[in-house]
């Protein structure tokens, strides 16, 4: 899987990179926080929208999103301020609707996912005086039947230099699997990487509640429907 934020196939020597992640039959999982120009240019910045645009029709042309090639291209939403996303399957046709229609581009799944307080987001919110009300927002909804799909039940981050994570979030933060004797790819043979890893905790704190929230969100979007 690869997550993947569009314009970076247009940063300069990744002008094959459409091509190999067809060759190797990548799943896409692409952020596009709306279908709007305006609520995208405001999240990314501007020309952002364009830009995306333009990637995602040349995966199309590849056949990412394109019925019976095997080739899954699914997109990401996240809102553009401090509140959960709405349904994701409601959303997702509206984004079929826009996008079909305005561009002709096609695409399997929309995920929708809850911002996360963490980095960027959360300054911003602190800069804003609004970091405590989202942190009561998502305490408040929280919902415990999300908790058997949380991506950090299922699955494992791993960074560039071979470290290991809970989830994606918890690399964003450094919280490594292993704390003081952080574990890394490589240092073990993978039976015991394995038993490790089912032995440790997962390393949880505040922003966990952005994963339970709601209908929960994960890498693969809603975790209740
Ligand atoms: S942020 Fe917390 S709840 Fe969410 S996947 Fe990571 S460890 Fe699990």
């Amino acid at each position: 899987m690869d997550r993947c934020n569009l314009t970076v196939l247009f940063e300069p020597r990744q002008e094959d990179l459409v091509e190999f992640l067809a060759d190797m039959h990548v799943e896409i999982v692409a952020s596009l926080p709306c279908y709007s120009q305006d609520n995208v240019d405001k999240q990314r910045g501007h020309g952002v929208y364009d830009k995306s645009i333009q990637a995602l029709r040349r995966l199309n042309v590849v056949g990412y999103g394109q019925e019976g090639s095997g080739l899954l291209l699914n997109l990401v939403y996240n809102p553009v301020g401090a509140f959960l996303p709405p349904p994701q399957e409601k959303l997702e046709d509206d984004y079929k609707q826009e996008l079909t229609t305005r561009f002709g581009i096609t695409f399997n799944r929309l995920y929708t996912l809850t911002n996360m307080p963490i980095a960027r987001f959360a300054h911003m919110l602190q800069r804003e005086g609004n970091l405590d009300a989202y942190l009561e927002l998502l305490a408040t909804a929280f919902n415990p039947h999300t908790l058997d799909g949380l991506m950090c039940r299922h699955l494992v981050s791993v960074s560039w230099d071979g470290f290991l994570y809970d989830c994606d979030f918890n690399q964003m933060l450094d919280l490594r699997l292993g704390g003081n004797t952080p574990l890394r790819l490589g240092e073990w043979p993978g039976s015991t990487l394995v038993q490790l890893l089912a032995q440790g905790d997962i390393r949880v704190d505040s922003h966990c509640y952005g994963c339970t929230a709601g209908a929960g969100s994960s890498c693969g979007g809603s975790l209740t429907v």
